[in-house]
C-alpha cells in the first residue's frame, strides 16, 4: 500500500491504522518505529515510557547550592565542547531559567554537542559543585526541544525508549496527538475475577496513566497493569504447553527398591543436606511416576548437584536400567569418574568411561558394555551420542552444566533410550519464579544450601597500585605449597588483543615476580588436548600458577588452588565472576579472590555486590537487574518479545499472582473456551504467535 499520509491525515485514526498513515511519520521514521516493534497506532499505545521525570519538584535555578541534588529546567542560551589537559573533552552548556543562569557540564560526552540545540529546553537533574561557581553534573537529561519551559513544570515527564533517527520528543509528540482517539477504542480483556487480584486499574485506565500520568505513583500502577497482563499470558502460554506435552509424556515406572541407594547413604562420608534430600524427594517422585522425568537441578557451585544425580542413577541400576551421565569436558567427565568410581566402591559398582581420547581396546570395551543390556552407570563426554555408542537398556541420563550442551545433544542423549528419565543440572544461579518462566516443559528442584563447613572465600578489589603486593602475596601462598590462577578477559570483538595481552602478561610474569615458579598459560586458541593437558598437569599439582583466560573449566575441582587473581574485573559480568570465584575454596584452606585493576565509579558500584556477597543467587538478581534480560533469554523472536514491560524478576509478586491466576484459569476452562474468557483468549492470541499453536483459534 502506498504511504497515504499526504492524502488522508486526517481520517479516523484506529489501533490498526498502519503508523506511516499518522501524520509526520515518513519512510525513515516508519523504519525506526518498525526496528521498536511498532508497525500500526495500537503497537505506539503499548510503547510504554521506560522512565519518567518527576518535574513537580523542579527548582528555581537561583536557589541551587553546591553540595545539592536538584532538578531544573531551563532554555540553553550557549554550548560548546572544551578540552582539558588530561586530554578529556567535556560537553557545556549554560542554561537560564526565569530565576538565573547556570552551567551543566558533562565530561566525557562531548558528543552531545551534536544533540543540543541552543533554544532546546532542557530538564536536569544531578549535583551541585563548586567549579569557578556554581556548576551542575546532570545524571539524568530530557531533552524537551522548544517547548516552553513552563508548561513541562509540574507534571511528570514520560520519556520514551527512542531509535536512531527517532527521538523520543516525536513519540511524544505522535502520542499527545492520538492519545485520547486510541484510549477510547479500548476495551478491557481480562475478566474481573482475573484482574482483581493483581490490584490494578482496567486496561484503558492503565494505558492512560503510563502515558499521562499525573503522579509518578499512578505511572507505576498504570505499567504494573501492563506488566501483570504479560505475566499472565505467559504463565497461560506455559501451563497449556505443560499440560500438552505432560499428557504426551509417558516414561518408565521406576521402583524405589531402596537396594543400591540405601547402601550410598550408608557408606557417604556426610549427611546430606536438607536440600539434597528434599530434590531427591522431588525426583524419586518422577522417577516411580508413569509421567517420564523432566527435571532440572539447579544449584550453585559447590552446593552438591553430582551426588543427587549419583542416586538417581542408583535408582534406575536398582531396577535393571543403565544410566549415563555426560559432562561438557574430558576433564569434567574424569573427574565424575573418579569421584563416583570412589563412592561407589563400596556398593561393587564400577562406573565405565567413554570419552573421545580412550584408546581403540578402551573405547571398544566400553561400547560392548554400553550395547549389552546389564544394568551400569556410563560416564562421558558428548562421545555418548556419537553413532557407535549404541546402549542396550538406557532408563536415566543426567547432562552436568547442560547451558553448555545444544539442544540437539541433549536431544541425542535422550534418544539413546526409548524414554529415559532425565536431570538437567546446572549451576547458573536463577531465582526459581524466573527458571520456571524460561523454561517451559520442565520442573525444577533447587539446591539452596552449601555442604556444611565451607570457608568463605575472601574477596578484594585492590588497585593498580597495589599490583606488585598482591603478587608477593601470591608469591607467598605458593610457597606455602598452594596454587594460583591469574585470570584475563576474553570479549569476542576483541579476542585478538586480548590474547596478546595475556601471552605478553604471561610472559613477562614467568619472566619476572615468578620467575622461579611453574606457570602455564591457558587460552580458547589452545587445541582442546594441550588444553585438557595443562589443566591434568595443574589439577596433579604440576604447575603453580595458572594464567588463562576465561577457559578454565566450570566444575573443575583443584582443592589445592587458594588464590584466584582477575585482571581486568570491570569487563566481566558479576556471574561469570562468580563462576571463577567458585573455581577456589574448595579445601580447607583459606581461600582468596582478588580483583585487580583502577576501575570506574560505575563498575566499583557492580563489582562491590560481587565482593559483598557469595550468594549466587543475589549474584545473580543484581546481574540480571544490571544487564537486563536479553541474554537470559537468548535470541528472542524476531518481533515477538516474551516481556515488552513486566520484568519478572522485578515484578516478582506480581509474577506469583499471575502464576496462581492461571493455574485457577486454566483449572477451570483448559481450552479457554468459555464465552466470558474471548477476549482474553483474543488478546493472547495477537500477542504471542505460540498461542495460535496451543488454543485453537476461536
Ligand atoms: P556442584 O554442585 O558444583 O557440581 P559437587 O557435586 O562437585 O558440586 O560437590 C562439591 C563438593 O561438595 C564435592 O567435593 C562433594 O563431595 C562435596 N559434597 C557434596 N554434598 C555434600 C554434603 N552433603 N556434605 C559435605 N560435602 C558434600
Ligand atoms: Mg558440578
Amino acid at each position: 500500500m502506498p504511504p497515504a499520509r499526504a492524502r488522508q491525515p486526517q481520517a479516523r485514526i484506529a489501533l490498526d491504522t498502519p503508523i506511516t498513515y499518522l501524520k509526520g511519520v515518513g519512510p525513515a521514521r516508519a523504519e525506526a518505529f518498525r526496528r521498536l516493534g511498532i508497525l500500526t497506532a495500537g503497537d505506539l499505545l503499548y510503547h510504554a515510557p521506560h522512565r519518567y521525570e518527576d518535574a513537580s519538584t523542579v527548582a528555581p535555578i537561583s536557589s541551587l547550592e553546591p553540595g545539592m541534588h536538584a532538578t531544573i529546567i531551563g532554555r540553553v542560551v550557549s554550548k560548546g565542547v572544551l578540552p582539558t589537559r588530561k586530554g578529556l573533552r567535556i560537553f557545556q552548556a549554560v542554561v537560564r531559567d526565569h530565576s538565573g543562569l547556570i552551567e551543566a557540564a558533562w565530561p566525557g560526552q562531548p558528543y552531545l554537542d551534536r544533540t543540543i540545540e541552543k533554544g532546546d529546553v532542557l530538564l536536569l537533574s544531578g549535583q551541585v559543585r563548586f567549579f569557578h561557581g556554581r556548576q551542575l553534573l546532570p545524571r539524568e537529561m530530557v531533552n524537551l526541544g522548544d517547548e516552553d519551559e513552563g508548561t513541562a513544570q509540574g507534571r511528570v515527564l514520560s520519556v520514551y525508549p527512542a531509535t536512531e533517527g527517532l527521538s523520543f520528543k516525536v513519540i511524544r509528540t505522535l502520542l499527545d496527538a492520538h492519545l485520547d482517539t486510541l484510549l477510547a477504542q479500548v476495551k478491557e480483556t481480562l475478566p474481573a475475577d482475573v484482574l482483581a487480584p493483581a490490584r490494578v486499574p482496567p486496561l484503558p485506565e492503565a494505558l492512560r496513566m503510563v502515558h499521562r500520568p499525573t503522579s509518578l505513583a499512578e505511572a507505576m500502577s498504570g505499567r504494573a497493569r501492563l506488566a501483570y497482563e504479560e505475566l499472565l499470558f505467559v504463565q497461560i502460554l506455559q501451563r497449556r504447553a505443560n499440560a500438552l506435552a505432560r499428557s504426551m509424556r509417558q516414561g518408565i515406572v521406576f521402583e524405589n527398591k531402596r537396594v543400591l541407594t540405601s547402601r550410598l547413604r550408608k557408606s557417604l562420608p556426610w549427611e546430606l543436606t536438607h536440600a539434597q534430600t528434599r530434590s531427591l524427594r522431588e525426583i524419586v517422585g518422577d522417577m516411580t511416576s508413569p509421567r517420564r522425568m523432566h527435571r532440572l537441578l539447579q544449584g550453585d557451585v559447590g552446593s552438591g548437584k553430582t551426588i543427587v544425580a549419583l542416586f538417581a542413577a542408583l535408582l534406575a541400576m536398582e531396577n535393571g536400567w543403565q544410566a549415563a551421565i555426560m559432562a561438557p569436558t574430558e576433564l569434567l567427565a574424569e573427574q565424575h569418574l573418579r569421584t563416583m568410581g570412589r563412592l561407589l566402591a563400596p556398593l561393587g559398582v564400577e562406573p565405565v568411561l567413554l570419552t573421545g581420547s580412550l584408546s581403540a581396546a578402551e573405547r571398544k570395551a566400553a561400547l560392548a558394555k554400553i550395547g549389552s543390556s546389564e544394568p551400569l552407570l556410563v560416564v562421558g563426554t558428548h562421545a555418548l551420542v556419537q553413532e557407535s555408542a549404541v546402549f542396550g537398556k538406557l532408563g536415566f541420563v543426567a547432562i552436568d552444566e547442560q547451558h553448555r550442551f545444544g539442544v540437539e545433544q541433549r536431544k541425542a542423549l535422550q534418544a539413546k533410550g526409548e524414554t529415559p528419565d532425565t536431570l538437567l543440572m546446572t549451576a547458573t544461579p536463577i531465582p526459581r519464579s524466573l527458571a520456571l518462566t524460561m523454561y517451559g516443559d520442565l520442573d525444577v528442584s533447587v539446591l539452596d544450601e552449601r555442604p556444611p563447613g565451607r570457608q568463605p572465600v575472601t574477596t578484594a578489589l585492590r588497585p593498580e597500585s597495589a599490583r606488585q603486593r598482591i603478587m608477593q602475596f601470591v608469591e607467598r601462598e605458593v610457597e606455602k605449597g598452594r596454587q594460583a590462577y591469574i585470570v584475563y578477559p576474553l570479549v569476542e570483538e576483541s579476542e585478538k588483543v586480548d590474547l596478546k595481552a595475556a601471552t605478553v602478561e604471561y610472559e613477562s610474569l614467568a619472566s619476572g615476580p615468578f620467575a622461579n615458579r611453574r606457570l602455564a598459560l591457558l587460552h580458547g586458541r589452545i587445541p582442546p588436548e594441550e588444553r585438557d593437558e595443562t589443566m591434568r598437569a595443574f589439577r596433579d599439582g604440576k604447575t603453580d600458577i595458572l594464567v588463562a583466560t576465561t577457559v578454565i573449566e566450570v566444575g573443575i575441582d583443584v582443592p589445592n588452588a587458594t588464590v584466584m587473581v582477575i585482571e581486568h574485573p570491570e569487563r566481566f559480568g558479576l556471574s561469570q565472576l562468580h563462576q571463577l570465584r567458585g573455581r577456589v575454596g574448595r579445601g580447607a584452606e583459606q581461600s582468596y579472590c582478588i580483583l585487580l585493576g583502577d576501575v570506574g565509579e560505575e563498575a566499583r558500584a557492580r563489582l562491590d555486590v560481587f565482593v559483598g556477597t557469595e550468594d549466587g543467587f543475589e549474584i545473580a538478581r543484581a546481574d540480571l537487574q544490571l544487564r537486563g534480560m536479553g541474554d537470559l533469554f537468548g535470541a528472542r523472536q524476531s518481533g515477538e518479545q516474551t516481556f515488552r514491560i513486566a520484568d519478572p524478576l522485578r515484578d516478582e509478586a506480581l509474577n506469583e499472582t499471575a502464576r496462581g491466576v492461571a493455574e485457577r484459569l486454566l483449572a477451570s476452562d483448559p481450552e479457554l473456551e468459555r464465552a466470558e474468557h474471548a477476549p482474553l483468549r483474543a488478546a493472547l492470541q495477537g500477542r504471542y504467535a505460540r498461542a495460535l499453536e496451543l488454543f485453537r483459534v476461536g
